[in-house]
């Protein structure tokens, strides 16, 4: 029988999945009939919760005698956008001059087809890694995330499965092949400010209470002074306001209520407690400051809302992990990638809490653009790279 060892053909039957989340669209079927030749042991279960559409995903398991190493991924993709704008339709696969086109192709249908590929040229020469392989791949991480990769992780636990690492596949190299890998993630809280004043006429503003004025103090306490000046590992965290409303249509009423929402992205200086303890004692302090509201006793009367579930922020030190794949990207690549902790949020700060995690895949350029697509070279060097990081980690 014909083993998954060209990545290429790997990607095109997927990318021929028009899996935009929630749709399955046959990619997990793809990598079904890819992975049993290899002696996986394939389960689909099918997440749901109140409110958001059901999702299925994808556990394999290949086991072994040794230790036990998870691949984790997505096939959901981010709907097309305008499809006429596309050089070649979205879920063709269509190959140009050297790169195959489609929806997915680098976010991240790219990175498990390659996978896939290096443990099937492992299968090939050597019968399989000395140890256990699993891929641990949803179906909604570019939606809600929530019937995803959390209660996939809890599904496969209850079951008894225990990793000793794992490796998300996301396209972490901003230009080339070998640039970057995420060692870490910063940290995610969103909240809502609402201050509450007195309507009024603007020719008698001391008998109203502007809370657009409130609002400017209690977001000019968190933006000065800065949070931090950065870590080692990290860049400083940084907050940004991201809305501002009033919905006030009048342009001589002082309004009776104003809101405000923020994202902040924070460092290992930090952990979600003590940063809502800061913030919160940020407003109170704030909430006395005379500086945009002079003459007036009273405190700016305001309430602050948490909004979603933090992200937590986390740092994986695990040398023989980072060594083995900083080790194998040098060899395939010949570049030295750099340890990062930019960029957003990805399921690997959920995969954290089970094992350590890194994160290594394609150049991600053109994720979740137009003409999304990928070189062929770019995808048999990933193949490669992990091809010798599965020949290190295992040996
Ligand atoms: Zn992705």
């Amino acid at each position: 029988m014909k083993l998954p060892t060209d990545p290429a053909e790997n990607l095109a039957a997927l990318i021929r999945c028009p899996s935009v989340t929630p749709a399955e669209g046959g990619a997990l079927s793809a990598l079904e009939t890819m992975l049993k030749p290899l002696g996986f042991a394939v389960d689909r279960p099918t997440f749901s919760e109140d409110g958001t559409p059901d999702v299925e995903n994808l556990y394999a398991r290949r086991s072994g005698n040794g230790p036990h190493l998870m691949f984790a991924g997505h096939t959901d993709v981010v709907p097309v956008g305008d499809e006429a704008a596309w050089t070649h339709p979205p879920f063709s696969a269509a190959i140009a001059h050297g790169e195959m086109y489609g929806r997915g192709a680098v976010d991240m249908k790219g990175g498990i087809a390659c996978f896939i590929a290096a443990v099937a040229r492992h299968v090939e020469a050597h019968g399989g890694p000395k140890g256990s392989v699993s891929l641990l791949i949803t179906g909604d991480e570019e939606g809600p995330s929530i019937n995803g990769t959390v209660k996939l992780l809890e599904w496969a636990a209850s079951r008894g499965e225990k990793w000793d690492a794992a490796l998300v596949g996301e396209p972490t190299n901003p230009d080339a092949l070998g640039d970057m890998i995420k060692i870490g993630r910063r940290g995610s809280l969103s909240a809502t400010i609402t201050v509450h004043g007195r309507q009024g006429h603007v020719a008698y503003p001391h008998l109203a209470d502007n809370p657009v004025r409130g609002l400017m103090t209690l977001v000019d306490a968190l933006i000065n002074p800065v949070f931090d000046k950065g870590t080692k590992d990290f860049q400083p965290s940084n907050l940004e306001v991201t809305t501002f409303d009033v919905g006030n249509t009048a342009t001589n009423v002082i309004a009776a209520k104003a809101t405000a929402t923020f994202n902040i992205r924070y460092n290992d200086t930090w952990t979600d407690e003590t940063l809502q303890a800061e913030i919160h004692n940020r407003l109170d302090k704030a909430s006395g400051r005379k500086k945009y509201r002079p003459g007036r006793k009273d405190p700016i009367e305001f309430e602050l809302a948490w909004r979603d579930r933090p992200s937590h922020v986390f740092l994986t030190r695990n040398d023989k992990l980072i060594d083995a794949l900083a080790g194998s990207i040098k060899t395939v690549t010949g570049r030295e990638p750099k340890l990062s902790t930019t960029g957003g949020t990805s399921d690997a700060r959920f995969i954290k809490n089970y094992c350590p995690v890194v994160e290594f895949g394609l150049v991600g350029k053109t994720m979740h653009m137009v003409d999304e697509r990928v070189p062929l070279a770019e995808l048999e060097m990933l193949t490669q790279v992990y091809q010798q990081f599965l020949a290190d980690w295992f040996g």
